[in-house]
């Protein structure tokens, strides 16, 4: 049990697992049986490894008869020919020596090949699934990974992956390692001396039937210790995040209580499972002892009695040198029991992972392509939205007395070939959801959106999505070069494009600042932008692409109003021949547009030309007063309206928690 273990058992895909039946089976099915060559070399060599380690012990026994007593010949080995056997004593001693060290470099050559095995079967099996999951998580609606906190994907390929490539290699090879050892030896036993085989073996039920209590108890002590680890991680992840908060509100002793006690929660816990922990294995020593003595004083007084007259009912006779043997094997035979239950456990915890892994290969999503889907050719590059109502909440999984929650309701627009449409109006109006279902992250529930009169759910993802380029008001780079992240979507493009569109971006000054121009690393472990900057990034990024439709969603928030304007000039060249969508906050960037939509409440409220709008003297023209500083404030009429949106906004997030 380690830390890496954590917060998997807390099963955040309860629901997609519940869903997944017999998930080793599929496991074995799906992956084990293209890896079948992997496994079979494995069990053999572990049967040839595991016998081969049995004949040193069966040597010994005939050689102490056969050579030093002289009770026996040598010619009752059945494993060689009698004419392989030296007839002198010396040559008997040197014969066995030579039979043990080669038994022993066979041997050496069966492990390898067994590891060799195991390990090519799981490696082979834990790539496959970890690249098979991440493609189907890929390929999952924006709602799959807006309920799901990236922790808990990460820790399905990740943990769950390696928990189950952990059983696939130790687990089977242990397995069949023990199985065959436990076999081999109790069949050893039996062919010898069945009588004093039913003794040594004595102790196995008793050792099975303690290790099942022991498991019993400890599982859910260990529960008890993820759960408690997993508190521990939160707080500290919770507090190295908000550490300027913690320091300005000089709050450090009270979160360094509050991390001892969590603390203290996960000592106890573990020490509640060691202190059971370190007496299970005294315990099975004592009862391995138990077998030994037993084995021991039973065989002892039977070598020692004459024949046929052991203790008890032993009846069949027995010679020194099996009784060697005997205690030998007996030694070698109990430790490996107590590996059973850790084998059981081993797969306990693989099957609750290949449940979450299958569940989640089994998601489906909302949006997905039909069956007849066509690629999209644009020509005109008109769109066209058509009583479009939308709401993120899936349908499927609302309870009865639920009602869905609109987002947009029944919004109408065209928009022609090359035209430039501004979405304008108040946070949480609807205005990036629009855009969203124009890329199809998610499909209309009423109504439809067309491009050049085709409806886009009628059409394949990829085709559509090369033909627009969107850039966010957030954007995300990836590790790697600025250079790279231009170029990202757009991999062909040479190094003179990528800086004839950085230019473009007005992006091409601040790279050249930076320590290694474009080839200066960015992303999480690289330089830090700011998000001007990376807005900038962005924007080179839709210019390179040279898109047939342009979706800009606040792409210019966070630069200042210089950089705005010198941005705003190369928009218009990108912006000129391409029908272009703009959310825009500032409404002076968006004045020149062909056509303004003023969004409230999840519908279009007021539309038209800028000169339109603020001859209307409505919602616009207020909004556009305030931002030009004609005015203080928007008369009291809206400010209500935004005050109840507000409020309403504020219970949907209360909600949320
Ligand atoms: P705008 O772009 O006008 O600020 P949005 O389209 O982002 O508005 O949001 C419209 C409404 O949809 C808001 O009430 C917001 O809380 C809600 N919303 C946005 N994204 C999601 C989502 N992924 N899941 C659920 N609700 C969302």
């Amino acid at each position: 049990m380690s830390a890496g273990d954590v917060a998997v058992d807390d099963d955040p895909f309860e629901e997609q697992r519940e869903r997944v039946e017999n998930p080793m089976k599929r496991l074995f099915r799906v992956y084990g049986v293209p890896n079948l060559r992997y496994l079979i070399t494995g069990i053999v060599s572990s049967i040839g490894a595991r016998l081969l380690d049995l004949v040193p012990p069966i040597l010994l026994g005939f050689a102490v008869d056969a050579i030093f007593s002289q009770e026996k010949s040598y010619a009752a080995i059945w494993l060689v020919p009698d004419g392989w056997i030296p007839a002198s004593q010396e040559g008997q001693v040197w014969f066995t020596v030579g039979l043990i060290a080669a038994t022993f470099s066979v041997g050496a050559i069966f492990h390898w090949t067994r590891n060799w095995g195991f390990n090519a079967f799981s490696q082979n099996i834990q790539h496959a699934i970890r690249t098979d999951t991440y493609d189907a998580m890929q390929g999952l609606d924006m709602d799959f990974f807006a309920d799901k906190q990236t922790g808990e994907l990460l820790s399905i390929l990740s943990n769950d992956v390696n928990r189950l490539e952990r059983f696939l290699n130790d687990g089977l090879n242990s397995l069949f390692r023990l199985s065959v050892m436990v076999l081999g030896i109790a069949g050893v036993l039996f062919y010898y001396n069945w009588q004093l085989a039913l003794v040594a073996l004595l102790p196995v039920p008793l050792i099975a039937g303690f290790t099942y209590v022991f498991i019993q108890i400890i599982q859910p002590k260990y529960a008890e210790v993820r759960s408690t680890v997993g508190n521990v991680n939160s707080r500290l992840e919770n507090n190295l995040g908000g550490i300027s908060v913690i320091k300005a509100s000089t709050t450090e002793s009270y979160e360094s209580d509050r991390v001892d006690d969590v603390s203290q929660d996960y000592f106890d816990a573990n020490w509640d499972a060691i202190d059971t922990r370190i007496k299970f294995f005294p315990g099975l020593r004592v009862l391995a002892g138990f077998g030994f003595v037993v084995t021991f004083l039973v065989g002892g007084l039977w070598v020692v009695s004459e024949p046929g007259q052991g203790p008890w009912f032993f009846t069949e006779p027995i010679s020194t040198g099996e009784f060697v043997t005997f205690i030998l094997l007996t030694q070698r035979f109990i430790w490996p029991m107590a590996q059973f239950g850790q084998i059981i456990n081993m797969y306990q915890r693989a099957r609750a992972s290949s449940a979450r892994v299958f569940g989640l290969m089994d998601e489906r999503g909302r949006v997905e392509e039909s069956l007849d889907a066509k690629e999209l050719e644009v020509t005109e590059g008109s769109v066209e939205y058509e009583n479009v109502s939308f709401s993120y909440d899936d349908p499927a999984t609302l309870d009865d007395d639920e009602s869905v929650e609109l987002i947009l309701d029944s919004v109408d627009f065209d928009v022609d070939g090359g035209e430039t449409v501004a979405l304008v109006g108040p946070t949480g109006a609807g205005k990036s959801t629009v855009l969203k279902l124009l890329l199809r992250l998610y499909d209309v529930d009423d109504g439809s959106v067309q491009i050049d009169g085709t409806d886009v759910r009628d059409v394949t993802l990829p085709s559509l999505r090369r033909q627009l380029a969107y850039v966010q008001q957030d954007t995300y780079l990836f590790y790697g070069s600025v250079e790279d992240n231009i170029r990202y979507g757009s991999f062909d493009a040479s190094r003179e494009d990528v800086v004839d569109a950085a230019k473009a971006a007005e992006a091409h000054d601040f790279i050249t600042n930076l320590p290694e121009g474009y080839d200066t690393e960015v992303g999480e472990r690289g330089v830090k932008l700011s998000g001007g900057q990376r807005q900038r990034i962005a924007i080179a990024r839709a210019v390179l692409k040279d898109p047939k439709i342009l979706v800009l969603d606040e792409a210019t928030s966070d630069v200042d109003t210089e950089t705005e304007m010198l941005i705003q000039r190369s928009l218009d060249d990108l912006t000129e021949d391409r029908t272009t969508f703009a959310i825009a906050h500032r409404l002076s960037t968006i004045k020149d547009a062909d056509q303004i939509l003023v969004f409230e409440d999840g519908g279009i409220v007021e539309r038209g030309s800028h000169e339109d709008l603020l001859a209307r003297d409505g919602l616009y023209a207020h909004l556009w007063a305030v931002q030009a500083g004609e005015i203080d404030e928007l008369p009291d009429s809206f400010v209500e309206r935004a005050a109840e949106r507000r409020a309403k906004t504020d219970v949907e997030t209360d909600d949320d928690d």
